[in-house]
């Protein structure tokens, strides 16, 4: 038989074009894409709760019949709708409802036998459910054995399938091809680690005989993941290892003279890191360093004294940044704390004069060390001697772009920086193919930001604040969430805002506007001047987001806080508390999901990068967090970093025997499991498995 990856769903019952196309927009075209998408929870049907016992609050499951059903319009909300059910069991009846979901009054028959999963609230005195997941029963002698008696899966499922036909649907493709699955992984590590085969995997995390049974299943299928995602990392790794780059001399007056100059001095940690990168240069394999740190850690030291010892040497460094307006500020403070070192900048919004310039003094070799954006990877730069390579907020470019620049030198030393640290556990696992720095805590000095959120009843006291701020020489920066899908709409509350201040909120104050809409000269123009402290309140897009460098903003105000992802906000956040004044930061939201609320209250409470992204990533889940651009990779679906740190440890530990044994997996035996990597990491064939 062919391979279940080539064969295509429309070969199962009840699949025509229409519907493939739903399912494409799930991932799922191949019989492998359908067996491969995993419940997103179960439910043990073999005993219902009954309505008599239900606990409060707790999410349960029960079968019912329907004696009663209605549907309302509300008059408060327009075109809102309310559907009302009251079902009974024999032990008890429970009263349900639905919001704004209309079509649910056809399935309330009364007489219909239902089955519904929700938290039971106490409403008005008597146990309700609200929005509770439905499933309607079939009439007598239909074949219910996929749906009730067993522990039943529940999908995420495509549009226009209900979960029994899906149920269906994967039955009938387990049946008829689960046999045909073959195992990609090596049989020792399937031995060594006690692992279902892939087959009996598949077939019980949809269908699973029992929980322990299932939980085998889902540790198998995750170790394989995390395997499939560890061997290319360490393959990588391991090849690097065996190129031959520049041993910098790591000491000199270049670099001493560098951290003697400075206004103040290293922190232990900012000195550990350096020492790490320091010897990583000294040695004759080029280093491939993350260096995490949370905003206004101070990396961007320890990265210039790192540029310092590749150009005492004769090297040049390149740091290439996400922005122009981040470039242009690092250039600025670098220029002025470097003496002895040609200072030079590439971005895309030089003049053609100074773009050609900088062109030709890089190659030339006239620049020592450049600071640039993207127009760093361009074709035609070119330079004579690069000898170190600093990526800043690496999280903000593509996994192919970071590739690009330290081809422009032979194997120089590559040092990656983020400001969206995780855990160093976690960290060494994930970017497995790097060496990992830290740099704890922030600088002395500081005073911790506090954070508060708000809702829209309390903006007067908003403004109390911002103004208090502003009369006290301080400044403000107020943010607004800028998305491409509602651009036009976002930018105009943002304008709107601002001739508000002006007009009338703070008229005896300077408010400024900034966006990504205002030419380059412009944006540079308004933030010079909110430097100088010409601008009391500045109302600003999210080209803020990275790196700004103001001491003197001490309030933050976050407009439509909910808006904003976690790590995106902490990263806000550390626009302030950059000096000696105690700084706030509020977030302005109604925040109606949960999630949202989460994502807040995460914000309120912790200051600490790290923390913060520990909570993303639960919040997120694995699956959206480490799809996510942030960091490269897709392919985690149920392996759980977080809670599967165990069975993430064993995956890298097979990984790293493997590869040792097989560096590039020539042995026939591993050949199904190359297949595999490359099949499901398609980036990894080009940057590793095959480069
Ligand atoms: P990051 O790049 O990690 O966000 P920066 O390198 O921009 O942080 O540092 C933030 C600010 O702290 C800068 O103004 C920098 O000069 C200052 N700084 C860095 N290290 C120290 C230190 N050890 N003591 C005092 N200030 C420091
Ligand atoms: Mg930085």
């Amino acid at each position: 038989m062919e391979h279940l990856n080539d064969i295509s769903i429309r070969y199962l019952k009840g699949i025509g074009p229409k519907r493939a196309e739903t399912f494409a927009g799930h991932g799922i075209r191949s019989v492998e894409d359908l067996l491969y998408y995993f419940p997103r929870r179960y439910e043990d049907r073999t005993k219902f709760a009954s309505i008599a016992m239900l606990r409060e609050g707790e999410s349960q499951t029960i079968k019912a019949t329907v004696t009663v059903s209605s549907e309302r319009r509300s008059w408060r909300r327009k075109g809102f709708s309310i559907t009302q059910a009251v079902v009974d069991d024999r032990t008890g009846r429970l009263e349900c409802v639905w919001f704004n979901q209309p079509y649910m009054k056809q399935y309330l028959k009364p007489q219909s036998t239902v089955i519904l999963y929700g938290k039971p609230q106490r409403y008005a005195g008597r146990l309700q459910m609200s929005n509770p997941e439905f499933e309607l029963v079939s009439d007598e002698g239909a074949d219910e054995s996929l749906n009730i008696g067993r522990i039943v899966p529940v999908y995420t499922v495509p549009s226009g399938i209900g979960q029994r036909s899906f149920r269906r649907l994967m039955r009938e493709a387990l049946d008829k091809y689960v046999a045909h699955l073959s195992d990609f992984l090596p049989s020792g590590v399937r031995a060594a680690q006690e692992l279902y085969d892939l087959r009996r995997s598949i077939a019980n995390i949809h269908f699973p005989e029992n929980e322990e049974v299932r939980g085998r299943a889902y540790a198998r299928l995750a170790f394989e993941e995390f395997f499939l995602f560890q061997v290319p990392l360490i393959m990588r790794k391991v090849r690097r290892k065996q190129v031959s780059g520049i041993r910098h001399s790591t000491s000199g007056k270049l670099v001493d003279g560098f951290i003697r100059g400075l206004a103040f001095t290293l922190t232990e940690s900012q000195q550990q890191v350096l020492e790490e990168i320091s010897s990583d240069m000294a040695a004759s394999q080029p280093m491939h360093r993350l260096l995490q740190g949370d905003v206004g850690s101070g990396k961007t030291v320890v990265a210039t004294a790192a540029a310092m010892m590749a150009i005492q040497g004769g090297y040049q460094a390149a740091v290439m940044v996400p922005t122009e307006i981040l470039a242009k500020q690092h250039y600025e403070k670098i220029s002025a704390q470097v003496s002895g070192v040609r200072v030079g900048l590439l971005t895309s919004g030089l003049s053609k004069k100074d773009h050609e310039k900088a062109i030709r003094e890089i190659g030339g070799g006239t620049i020592d060390l450049v600071i640039g954006t993207h127009a760093l990877l361009e074709e035609d730069v070119r330079f004579s001697k690069l000898g170190l390579v600093v990526i800043d907020e690496q999280h903000r470019f593509g996994v192919g772009q970071r590739a690009l620049l330290p081809r422009k030198g032979h194997n120089p030393d590559v040092l990656i920086m983020t400001a969206t640290p995780i855990p160093r556990t976690l960290a060494i696992t994930i970017y497995g193919d790097l060496d990992v720095s830290a740099i704890n805590g922030l600088p002395p000095g500081r005073k911790p930001v506090s954070t508060q959120w708000i809702t829209e009843d309390r903006r007067e006291w908003l403004y109390q604040i911002v103004r208090r701020e502003a009369k006290a020489g301080r400044q403000v920066y107020v943010v607004y969430p800028l998305i491409e899908e509602s651009y036009a709409m976002d930018l105009l509350s943002a304008e709107k805002m601002y001739e508000e201040f002006k007009a009338r909120t703070f008229r005896d104050l300077n408010v400024g506007l900034i966006h990504g809409r205002l030419k380059q000269q412009q944006q540079d123009a308004v933030m010079a001047e909110f430097k100088h402290g010409r601008i009391d309140i500045l109302i600003a897009t999210t080209v803020l987001e990275v790196g700004i460098d103001v001491a003197n903003a001490t309030c933050m105000v976050i407009e439509h806080a909910d808006r904003f992802g976690l790590s995106q906000l902490h990263q806000l956040r550390g626009r302030i508390g950059r000096g000696a004044h105690a700084s706030i930061c509020i977030l302005v939201s109604e925040a109606r999901t949960e999630e949202a609320r989460a994502r807040l209250e995460a914000m309120v409470s912790s200051n600490d990068g790290f923390v913060i992204a520990e909570e993303d990533l639960k919040i997120r889940g694995p699956g959206e967090y480490f799809g996510s651009r942030q960091h490269g990779l897709t392919g985690l679906r149920i392996g759980n970093p977080l809670t599967q740190m165990q069975l993430l440890k064993k995956a890298r530990e097979e990984a790293v025997r493997l590869v040792s044994q097989d560096p590039d997996l020539k042995d026939p035996g591993n050949r199904p499991l190359k297949l595999k990597i490359v099949q499901r990491f398609p980036e990894y064939e080009r940057l590793s498995v095959a480069g």
